[in-house]
């Protein structure tokens, strides 16, 4: 097995929705041969070859592997983290075991999608940035009529896990 264990090392109540937890966990084995894999497969994952990390969602968790550790935000409870961790651990020993049938992919990202960079944004629809609502600014900001600056509740403390996503994800705007 390429990746042996995941141990949930610490869990508080998410800054943005404080219903939902985040967490890190430490990781058994370094993950970084995988990353290359992952991205060329899992949809809409964002790689960094260079950091090395990978992140990805599911459905409303968002999920960072780094080499010996990943963190998670939005999991319900963590009942559910260990459920998407169980979730990730085959994913990625399954990734592993098909490696030689797959293109690694090194690139940082494809043009992320409007609706991915709304997924990432607070969801305040609080105006703050001119637009009606957060998915027109995520339409904006994909056509490059708007910046990730101007979205003011961003880059408060509470959404420091999103920002690094999404600006992230606004280099491949460019
Ligand atoms: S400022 Fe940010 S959170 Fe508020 S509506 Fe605009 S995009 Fe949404």
């Amino acid at each position: 097995m390429f990746l042996r264990k995941v141990e949930i090392t610490y869990v508080s109540p998410c800054l943005a929705d404080p219903q939902k937890i985040r967490l890190k966990a430490e990781l058994s084995d370094d993950i970084t041969e995988v990353m290359p894999y992952l991205n060329a497969t899992v949809k809409a994952a964002i790689y960094n070859h260079e950091a090395p990390n990978l992140t990805l969602s599911k459905e409303f968790r968002l999920i960072t592997l780094y080499p010996r550790e990943l963190t998670m935000i939005k999991a319900l409870n963590t009942t559910d983290a260990w459920q998407v961790i169980d979730w990730l651990q085959e994913l990625i020993n399954d990734t592993y075991a098909r490696r030689s049938e797959i293109a690694p992919d090194y690139r940082r990202k494809r043009r992320p999608h409007p609706l991915q960079l709304y997924s990432w944004l607070p969801r305040l629809n609080c105006k703050k940035c001119g637009e009606q609502h957060c998915l027109a600014f995520a339409a904006l900001l994909f056509s490059g009529q708007q910046e990730l600056k101007n979205c003011e509740p961003l880059f408060s403390h509470n959404y420091r896990e999103q920002r690094e996503v999404l600006l992230e994800l606004a280099k491949a705007l460019r």
